[in-house]
């Protein structure tokens, strides 16, 4: 373990390169994640953006968050997939098309040795959208 001196995270590696403050935006969690994963995360983030285009930014749960209206949805890296958080109602919505994905209630893994669906993502995006302004 490694523990960086300015920010105080430890990590499994020496030196390990990390965003190193506190992530208050998407931008400095996706300068916080692995290279090879950055261009995936930026991905969806803009799948998420076209397909909500007056949701706002922003890091709840220590994810980053689209927020409209209340939190649309959340993504977040780990180390084997990507976790998509729609919300409760989602998988049961959805679950056709989540056949041979990873769920539970209110989330989606998309494993990192896989193509990204964007389609389902755009789908369950605008779904949100549709779900919140009806409230
Ligand atoms: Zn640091």
């Amino acid at each position: 373990m490694w523990k960086c001196p300015k920010c105080l995270r430890e990590f499994k590696n020496i030196q390990q390169s990390h965003f190193c403050g506190q992530i208050i935006s998407i931008d400095d969690y996706i300068a916080d994640q692995a290279q090879e994963i950055r261009q995936l995360l930026q991905a969806i983030r803009n799948t998420i953006h076209a397909n909500a285009p007056h949701a706002v930014e922003k890091i709840s749960w220590q994810m980053p968050t689209f927020w409209q209206k209340e939190n649309l949805i959340h993504f977040a890296a780990f180390k084997n997939h990507i976790g998509l958080y729609p919300g409760g109602e989602a998988t049961s919505v959805f679950s056709d098309r989540l056949i041979g994905y990873k769920t539970s209630k209110g989330a989606i893994q998309f494993p990192l040795d896989k193509p990204i669906d964007y389609d389902l993502i755009s789908d369950i995006v605008r779904w949100r959208v549709e779900q919140v302004n009806k409230k």
